[in-house]
């Protein structure tokens, strides 16, 4: 098998909101540089995206919304569908830059689809607010849900999501809720302390397909240990007894504790963790397939580019040691762009990310998510929701 696909170019930097927008490309771009003078992404060939048609597009989006998205640029403000707003400012060749990301991610599916990889890579996608007719927290097109449905109609019948972003995965959850060839789970800040409101451990999936939509909703200053004790309490189970034949996962690094727009408080280290997590569940349960995107994170410099860089590497099988320093030349030359930033020196916060197993004696402030959400959906699975061995 040769080496796991890393999609990747330059042009993806072209989805940029503007002005002030957290949202911004940069993050992409010191990702990539960091893994390049880490020696991660040496010798790997990139896979050069195109944009994905109108077609791919309406896999899940309305012909409406996709024709409001073509002429924002030229109709000004009052567009519709959430477009022209603070959080989805209208801005040329948003259909071009939008459908390219989705072109991205379709991309990865595709080199997993033909057997030509396992896994795949891409740290541009991960819109995973964008919903059927409208644009929704920064996102235009839902590169993962059309991913998804792509799969669905190209041999695989049983897809798992994993969402670790800060946000709910609202629009994918949305896609698929009535759909029980997918399931979706999203960890995230409490739908009542953070936009966007959804995400509560009652939304289990529509007719016909309870219990495929899972959310386990933490509170606010929920650390490394305390995230992983709710994960591990919920999803290997789920993905034991579902058995998808790929997984994808969202790996939003807003759930940081710097990132300026949400209140977990994770780490660099919880991030690796992580990742090196999902990567052994897509070996285990998903016969070694794994579709990986990008999504939210808004500490631009000191957290985006090292968390999104341990993701490549743990993609790659290039494990990096968190005690890897960040390299000088990298540090000089943000250093010049940005002088008032801190930059950071090694590739770890320094964060314990030992986490004790659900089940103990003990009552952390994360086990009302894991029981409220174990209670919900695992008797759809056949599993015990109160028994820690399920
Ligand atoms: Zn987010």
């Amino acid at each position: 098998m040769p080496h796991p696909a890393v999609v990747w170019d330059s042009a993806l930097l072209k989805y940029d909101l503007g002005g002030e927008h957290p949202f911004n490309p940069v993050r992409l771009e010191l990702t990539i540089r960091l893994a390049t003078e880490l020696g991660v992404l040496e010798d790997i060939p990139l896979l050069v995206p195109e944009p994905a048609s109108d077609d791919e597009l309406r896999r899940v989006h309305s012909d409406e919304y996709l024709a409001a998205v073509k002429q924002a640029p030229l109709a000004g403000w009052d567009v519709g569908h959430g477009l022209g707003t603070t959080d989805n400012p209208v801005f040329s060749d948003m259909h071009d830059a939008t459908a390219l990301v989705v072109g991205s991610t379709l991309l990865g599916a595709r080199a997993i689809a033909e057997g030509a990889t396992r896994r795949a890579v891409n740290i541009a996608g991960g819109l995973h607010h964008a919903m059927r007719d409208h644009a929704s927290g920064f996102c235009v097109y839902n590169d993962c849900a059309v991913a998804i449905s792509w799969l669905l109609d190209h041999g695989f019948e049983r897809i798992a999501y994993v969402d670790t972003d800060v946000h709910h995965g609202d629009g994918v959850q949305t896609a698929f809720y009535s759909d029980p060839r997918v399931l979706t789970v999203s960890l995230h800040q409490h739908p009542f302390t953070l936009w966007p409101g959804t995400g509560y451990s009652a939304e289990t999936g529509g007719p016909g397909a309870e219990g495929t939509a899972v959310n386990i909703p933490l509170p606010p200053g929920t650390r490394d240990p305390g995230w992983l004790r709710a994960f591990h309490a919920v999803v290997p189970s789920l993905l034991a007894e579902f058995r998808p034949q790929v997984l994808v996962t969202q790996c939003g690094v807003d759930s940081h504790e710097e990132d300026p727009l949400a209140d977990l408080s994770l780490s660099v280290d919880g991030h690796r963790t992580i990742y090196r997590t999902l990567r052994a569940l897509a070996e285990e349960h998903a016969e070694g397939r794994w579709l990986a995107v990008g999504g939210g994170g808004y500490q631009l410099i000191r957290v985006v580019p090292r968390s999104w860089t341990h993701l490549l590497a743990t993609v790659l099988d290039r494990d990096l040691d968190p005690g890897t320093p960040v390299p000088p030349g990298w540090r000089t030359s943000v250093g010049r762009a940005a002088p008032n930033a801190e930059l950071p020196l090694k590739m770890t916060d320094g964060a314990e990310t030992e986490y004790r197993a659900w089940g103990d004696e003990r009552d952390e402030p994360v086990d009302v998510a894991v029981r409220d959400t174990r209670r919900a959906v695992f008797p759809a699975h056949g599993l015990d929701p109160d028994d820690p061995r399920d």
